[in-house]
Formats: structure tokens, sequence, C-alpha cells
């Protein structure tokens, strides 16, 4: 398979006032054709250093793409660079000069003189017309290289490469397609997943394989090359159904789905409604249920119940229980998620109560603490975890684990039926 790497030229992409996204567009554009890009540099006005680094591109890279510089200013000094870089000299190309004039011409003025340096191209380069600008791009062959020079503004670079470039590409790179799947996994951490499933995906060897941390839960993203889509999918779909049957319950999307997405789908499967008793995450869950569209189905009712007076007089917890095991306890989460099931007359009730941070811990109880009640109308029951992170990150994996807990449950009781 081709490699590519792509340098982003430009002092301001060092800064933090402008980022370089071209890299990114063209990153994706690459993949879809099955070139994988294995490097970007982003490089700033300077000539030793740029020249260095289209060298060490070519050596590294069957195809190597720059993006910005080709203006007509002093500091615009990708042409004669990358041309010094690969040891060939500038032509000068009349024509270009020719189309600049009539370009101003059209604008209502005269060219400047110093927009002649645009109408130079690397000797043997193709010139890849600008649509929305006046500089041109250049595809160069070197050797079994391939360098191709785009200007640096989007509007410009985008139309240049669809057109003039991708067709030349698609071509040397084979009838290749890719296609892509993410699983998501929670409950588990990153190395656990990783040396479950490595023997696994190790021997897919036309599947791209990448595991990723994601807040709280671990994505595991798959790119299948194949001649075909058909193939491809068929692919993706074996080693997903592997990596499912090895990890088991902890895999709860298939496809990219969110949490959210999936416990909505397995409620409104068994046909289930939904309440939610909130304190530490405080909406979090709620918002989150209600981001999915049909949510009314199956989600009924939500509480920020943030005070004890709140949770005893809109849930009916006893004040002895949070007198006695703190709001913060298994037998508060237990009491608000049966009464919050209760008051809102659901088949499910799901409660949080927790320590967000950074105040508020204790030896006992610290920061990170939280305990998720659950309750149907045959059993209540809660789990304790502990979560690391800032009080943003806690909150949110507090309200993931209460899903995932509720997605636990229903998978669970769902299977007992069955049985
Ligand atoms: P020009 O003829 O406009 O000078 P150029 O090819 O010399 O074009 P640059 O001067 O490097 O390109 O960049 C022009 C503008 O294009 C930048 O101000 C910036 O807004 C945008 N640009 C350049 N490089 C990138 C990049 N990698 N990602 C996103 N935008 C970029
Ligand atoms: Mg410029």
């Amino acid at each position: 398979m081709l490699s590519a790497e792509i340098i982003a030229v430009g002092s301001e992409l060092l800064t933090p006032t402008k980022t370089d996204t071209n890299s990114l567009w063209l990153t994706e554009k690459l993949n879809e054709i099955g070139i994988e890009v294995r490097l970007k540099t982003v490089v700033g006005d300077d000539r030793a250093r740029l020249e260095e680094t289209i060298r060490e591109a070519l050596r590294r890279s069957d195809i190597v793409i720059s993006t910005g510089g080709l203006g007509p200013t002093e500091d615009d000094i990708t042409r004669e660079v990358s041309a010094k870089a690969v040891g060939r000299e500038l032509v000068y190309h009349e024509e270009l000069v020719e189309d600049l004039r009539e370009r101003f011409r059209r604008w209502g003025r005269e060219m400047p003189k110093t927009n002649k340096r645009q109408a130079y191209v690397i000797e043997g380069a193709r010139i890849l017309p600008n649509l929305n600008g006046s500089a041109v791009g250049m595809a160069v062959e070197i050797g079994e290289k391939f360098l191709v020079v785009l200007p640096g503004p989007p509007r410009e670079l985008k139309p240049m490469f669809e057109a003039h470039v991708l067709p030349t590409l698609k071509k040397s790179a084979g009838e290749i397609v890719v296609r892509r799947r993410i699983l998501r996994v929670a409950g588990m951490g990153e190395s656990a997943v990783d040396e479950a499933i490595a023997p696994i995906y190790k021997s897919f060897e036309t599947v791209e394989t990448s595991i990723l941390f994601n807040r709280s839960e671990i994505e595991i993203h798959l790119a299948a090359k194949a001649k075909t889509e058909t193939e491809a999918e068929t692919i993706l779909e074996e080693l997903a159904g592997k990596i499912v049957q090895q990890l088991g319950v902890a895999v709860f999307a298939l496809d990219g789905e969110l949490m959210e997405e999936i416990v909505g789908k397995l409620l409104t499967e068994n046909n289930k409604t939904l309440s939610i008793a909130e304190s530490c995450t405080g909406g979090l869950i709620g918002e989150r249920l209600t981001d999915v569209s049909g949510a009314s189905r199956y989600f009924i009712e939500g509480a920020v119940v943030y005070s004890n007076q709140a949770k005893t007089r809109t849930l009916s917890v006893a004040p002895e229980i949070i007198e006695r095991f703190g709001a913060v306890s298994a037998e508060c989460a237990e009491a608000m998620a049966r009464g919050m099931r209760e008051k809102a007359e659901t088949d499910f009730g799901i409660s949080v109560t927790g320590i967000a941070g950074p105040d508020g811990g204790s030896d006992e109880k610290p920061v990170g603490t939280v305990f998720i009640g659950y309750a149907d109308g045959a059993k209540t029951k809660s789990i304790k975890i502990t979560l690391p992170g800032d009080r943003y990150l806690i909150r949110w994996r507090a309200s993931s684990a209460a899903l995932d807990y509720l997605r636990r449950q229903i998978l669970k009781s769902s299977s007992e039926i069955v049985k």
C-alpha cells in the first residue's frame, strides 16, 4: 500500500492563531482511496528546515504533499525550496504570466511585478490550475516518488486536489476501498482491551486496528481495505464478531453508537420505561438521554435532587437513611432509585449520588466515590465505583457508568426471560 505524508508550510501554523486544517482534509481524502498518511509536519517559513523536511519526506514516503507558501511574496518560499530539495530547476512559463495578467485585468488592476514569481514551475512538473486564486500547484514524479505542491488557502487547495491530483493518485493506489467501523467498550481499560483482542486483530492483515480511550470508554477503530465494498464490510463484520465473542457484554456499540443511543434502543426493544434521579450528575444523564431523538418513548422523567431535602421531598428517601449512611451511600442510592421509579411509575429507576470534587471528599469517601442505584419492580440494588478525574470527568464518567449499569441489567433480565 502507498504511504503518504503531508507538509504544512507557514510560520502562522505554528502559532495558536492559525490551525493547520488542510492536512486533516487531505488525510481524509487519501484514506478514502486507501492511501495511508503516516506523518505530517508543520514547518515555518524557513528555507533550510523546509528543504530538509521535503528531502526527508521523499526518502520516507511514496507520496509527499505540501500546502502553503506559493504566494507571490518574499516569505512564500515553497516553490523555490521544493525545486532545490529535488535538485531541479524552476522553469518560467510565459503562459502563466499571461493568465495572471488577465486575472488581474478582470479585477480591474494591473499585475504587480512580484506575481511573476508565480509563473515558475519545477522542471518536469505538471501544472495544477487554480480556480480560486493566482498560485498554480505542481505535481512531479521524482523517481518512484510523487511530490505534490499545493497552495495554502483551503478554497484553492480543495478543488485543485480533487480535480487534478486525486484521480492520478486513485489510479496508482489501485482499486482499493476502505470501510471503517467503531466498536465501543465500557467498563474495561485500554490495556485490558488490547491484551484480550490483540491476537485477534493482528491476524486480520488487511484491517488497521487502533484502540483509543475516550473520556469514559474504549473505542476500537477498524479500517478494512479490500477490492470491493462488500468484501471490506464482510471482513469488518467477521472481525467485529470475533472481538465481541472475546470481550462479551463489555462491547456496547458495534457501529459507533453512543451509550445513550444503545440504552434507548434496548428500552425500546424491550418496551420498557425509565426514570432517573440524579444528584452529582446534575441532569447530565437526562440531557444525554434526551439528546437522542425519540427518547420520549422510553424516558419518562428525571429529577435533579441535589440537596438532602430534595431527596426526601421528591423521592421520599427517609431522612434516617441520609442521617445514618450519608447522601453518598448505597442505601441512599437505592432509596433514590426506588423512590424515583415509584413516583414516575416506570419499569426502571436509576439513581446517581457521589462526590464530584474537588471539595467534599473524606478518607472514607474520597472524591470520585459514586453510588449508582437500580430499581425494577422485583429488586433494588446498587454499585459503588471510584472514578478518577476532575469534576467534569467524574460527572461524565458517572453518567456513563449509570447508563452502562442499566444496560447490563436490561440485558441480564431479557436473557433471563429467554431462559
Ligand atoms: P497566498 O497566495 O494566499 O499567499 P499561499 O499558497 O502562499 O497562498 P499561505 O500564504 O501559506 O498560502 O496561506 C494563505 C492562507 O491560507 C493562510 O493565511 C491561511 O488562512 C490559509 N492556510 C494556509 N495553510 C493552511 C493550512 N495548512 N490549513 C488551513 N489553512 C491554511
Ligand atoms: Mg502566502
